[in-house]
């Protein structure tokens, strides 16, 4: 028996002996389509070995240096390079470990770029239910994942939640509306009623992940966040730790929104599983402010901009650009969500297909005209991804309770941006069986 605590202990968890591609093998001579790409981490899929022959060759020269004192060749390369296929008018990044470390960074940069120009009422955090954004304590708080806060709401920060443009179970705008109108009220509404010079940040994931498998605003709905932003002086921050760095098809979500948040957090893609890799992308509003002052971000972890890390991060994004990663997506997920979307017409079950690119998210409904969702107790998805799994394809298994507590039952499916059409038939075809014989 081994000491590894963290994993959980009422599920056993196959030992793996190599990956590659898209696809995980096991020790036990199993091997599985890798479908929800380890949590949305791999972009360029598994087993790359150059990237750790170029590590061996001349990324052993400098292992580890502390940037507040030193920085070395990868992380300034790593920076021009996340800049290039960032949106135009971001000119600053921050990089980090990963995803929590990514928006626990951005927030108080935002809380200290308030601070230094005098505005210090500025502490509360805007955010939306049914939101991911990491498992610190800050950004725990930001979350609106509530299965996860309850045993840590003592400790959380002042976070207002308002509502996430989920249309699919909106009261309001109805079957087929676009939540865009009540949602940025709602969200003016809250600025008013909290008072504008308290708040210091808007956080939205610009598509939402986990919690909600693909909630994705209406054409007009970012436009309108940073207007309202700019009005009352709130920064807007995207989180992109699991949508961005290529996912939807474009280098970063909100792109297809055109606006300019403050700051992009990224992790998941942008290290692809290689290494331990995040990042804060910085707007020149920020960032000229800290630099024209001479300032300096009073922040900083051990691990900030890891040689290793940024090195392997630098190998990512060659392979990414040299193999037009950052754009396949578009086009393999177009075809993914073609035939995901032939699978909703077959299947009553699937009530709501949502997403873009190389990500899908399917919300299942015991009845397709009312939304129902099943009772928890019929535990649809986790016999659905268990089914899935003895067949040899991961998928992801949505959050019980996500839908207002009416249930939750939801997949979703973030495959490395390498994987083939074949590919993606398999994955359908083993989810049409499996639908077959839930019903
Ligand atoms: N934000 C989003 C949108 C995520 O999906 C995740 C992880 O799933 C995080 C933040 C947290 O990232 P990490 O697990 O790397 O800390």
């Amino acid at each position: 028996m081994s000491g590894v605590f963290s994993r959980d202990f009422a599920v056993s968890t196959p030992l793996v002996e190599r990956a590659e591609g898209v696809w995980i093998h096991g020790a036990d001579g199993r091997r599985y389509l890798d479908a929800m790409g380890s949590a949305g981490v791999i972009g360029i899929g598994h087993g790359r070995s150059e990237i750790y022959q170029a590590l061996a060759a001349e990324g052993s020269k400098v292992s580890y240096v502390y940037t507040a004192s030193f920085t070395h060749p990868w992380q300034e390369q790593l920076s021009a390079s996340v800049l290039s296929v960032a949106p135009e008018g971001m000119s600053g990044v921050y990089f980090v470990s990963g995803g929590s470390e990514a928006n626990e960074t951005a927030l108080k940069l935002a809380r200290q770029y308030h601070v230094a120009r005098g505005e210090t009422g500025r502490h509360k955090m805007l955010a939306r239910w049914q939101s991911y954004h990491g498992v610190t304590i800050a950004t725990l708080s930001l979350s609106g994942r509530t299965s996860w806060r309850a045993p840590y709401d003592p400790y959380m920060l002042p976070v207002v939640h308002i509502s996430p443009p989920y249309n699919y179970r909106c009261n309001i705008c109805g079957e087929g509306g676009d939540c865009t109108d009540h949602c940025i009220e709602e969200l003016e509404r809250t600025i008013l009623m909290e008072g504008p010079e308290t708040i210091s940040c808007f956080f939205a994931e610009t598509i939402i992940g986990t919690t909600a498998s693909g909630v994705t605003p209406g054409p007009d709905y970012y436009r309108r966040v940073r207007e309202i932003c700019d009005r009352y002086g709130i920064l807007f921050i995207c989180d992109e730790v699991l949508m961005g760095y290529g996912r939807t098809g474009r280098a970063f979500a909100i792109q297809d929104w055109g606006i300019l948040p403050d700051m992009i957090t990224c992790g998941k893609a942008i290290g692809s599983g290689y290494a331990p890799l995040g990042a804060v992308i910085v707007s020149e509003k920020i960032t000229g402010f800290f630099r024209e002052g001479k300032r300096r971000f009073v922040h900083g972890f051990t691990y900030s901009g890891h040689a290793m890390s940024c090195f392997v991060g630098q190998k990512v994004f060659e392979i990414m650009q040299r193999e037009d990663l950052f754009s396949r997506p578009a086009v393999t997920g177009a075809y993914m969500h073609q035939r995901l979307g032939v699978l909703q017409q077959r299947h009553e079950v699937i009530g709501d297909l949502r997403g873009r690119g190389l990500y899908a998210g399917l919300e299942f409904v015991a009845d397709r005209a009312s939304r129902d969702p099943f009772p928890e107790s019929a535990n649809f998805t986790a016999r659905l991804v268990a089914m899935m799994r003895e067949r040899g394809v991961i998928v992801g298994g949505g959050v019980p309770g996500a839908n207002f507590g009416k249930g939750g039952d939801h997949i979703q499916i973030s495959p490395p941006f390498t994987i083939s059409e074949g590919e993606i038939d398999r994955l359908i075809d083993t989810l049409d069986e499996v639908l077959t014989s839930l019903s």
